[in-house]
């Protein structure tokens, strides 16, 4: 089956119990035991439950691993997932990993004696030069973010299998439609479903997918041990927001080329990031790699003025941190998710004042480029 008809029909759509086609949500904290002897496959939500089951069991064949997992957050997801690991252990991640993922790592994991080396990981040799005898884990991100930098995957993963290092991929960025790490070899998908997966912007949650039962039994025991599962109603919005995600993720897709194409065109505009660019830098590793250039991208202004009148004037986008959701959200990382990081940090990342982030969404794509125009010559 291809992509869009597994969203729809996966084996998880329709409740085995009523043959109800749109799963219940299971609104219980527990379930009667029928038999004393003989328990039943439910018996407390934390451990399991049906409408939060049907959403891993989805992740999981949607991404090609052997079990999937729903949490609170993608946050929740990330720090669980991480938290697999123990003391004494060293872990490389991408230098521009997202702004959560940075500070779980440096203030949290360094507490418990887990060491995370921050590197570029779009230089394959820096990840073979960083690893450590006690590397047990390597976590990456491609495109990054807000620069949409591309990480090599096939050639990561490679070093990772010659010293048995576990590769953790957050897919946030592309969704399962457009890059699947676990097919190309990586061990766990990492999604902060709040934003394509859901992709109305009404709901936080995380999903992970783990190739490999052992590896999967790890993560539940963590997933239940800790506690940052996803409740039964946020795991139904998230089963039916994802079954449109590849008509959205084609539409916006289809409009950040056609943006880009614009933005290139315009005198205001020094620079765009787009890896759906032939010009991207890492754009043909991204395509060994992935389907699609997705729906986010990024811009900058030829001067500071212009980026703030911008962020001032956009009228028909959302200004906010956050992306993936129907409507175009557009953010300004160094006034909003990158402002904890000092200026000179931010300028090492390439991140400059004159940044802008642009998630493109489904209105028509005209009435945008001509919100965007009067927002950039305001
Ligand atoms: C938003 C995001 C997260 C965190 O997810 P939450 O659902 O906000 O906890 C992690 N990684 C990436 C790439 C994100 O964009």
């Amino acid at each position: 089956m291809n992509f869009g008809t597994k969203l729809i029909h996966n084996g998880n759509e329709i409740d085995k119990s009523t043959g109800a086609i749109s799963i219940p949500i299971y609104q219980t904290s527990t379930f009667h035991q029928f038999d004393i002897d003989d328990f039943g496959k439910y018996d407390y939500s934390r451990s399991g439950n049906p409408t939060r089951e049907a959403l891993e069991n989805s992740i999981a064949i949607l991404e090609g691993g052997d079990r999937g997992f729903a949490f609170s957050s993608g946050m929740a997801a990330i720090s669980s997932v991480l938290s697999i690991f123990a003391s004494g252990d060293h872990l490389i991640a991408c230098k521009d990993v997202y702004g959560g993922t940075y500070r779980i790592t440096s203030q949290f994991l360094s507490k418990f004696n887990v060491e995370t080396s921050l590197i570029d990981t779009t230089d394959v040799d820096e990840v073979r030069e960083h690893i450590r005898e006690n590397t047990k884990a390597i976590f990456l991100e491609s495109p990054s973010n807000p620069l949409l930098k591309i990480t090599n995957f096939h050639a990561i993963i490679k070093i990772a299998k010659e010293h048995n290092i576990i590769v953790i991929v957050d897919n946030t960025f592309m969704s399962p439609y457009l890059q699947n790490p676990i097919k190309l070899g990586a061990d766990i998908v990492v999604h902060s479903a709040t934003k394509f997966i859901s992709g109305h912007s009404d709901v936080v949650g995380g999903l992970v997918a783990v190739k490999g039962e052992k590896l999967a039994e790890r993560v539940y025991f963590v997933q239940n041990a800790f506690g940052a599962i996803l409740g039964p109603q946020d795991s139904w919005l998230i089963l039916r927001g994802l079954k449109t995600l590849k008509v959205r993720l084609d539409q916006e897709q289809k409009s950040a080329a056609k943006l880009t194409e614009w933005l290139n065109e315009q005198d205001l505009v020094e620079k765009v990031y787009y890896p759906g660019l032939k010009t991207h830098e890492g754009s043909d590793i991204h395509f060994s790699q992935a389907k699609g250039g997705g729906a986010v991208l990024s811009f900058e202004t030829k001067t500071v003025e212009t980026a703030i009148k911008f962020m001032k004037n956009v009228k028909l986008a959302a200004v906010a941190v956050s992306l993936g959701g129907v409507e175009t959200i557009v953010s300004y990382p160094v006034k909003m998710s990158h402002a904890s990081i000092p200026k000179e940090e931010r300028e090492k990342l390439g991140i400059k004042d004159t940044l802008i982030r642009v998630s493109v969404g489904l209105e028509d794509i005209e009435d945008l480029i001509k919100d965007f125009k009067i927002a950039l010559e305001a």
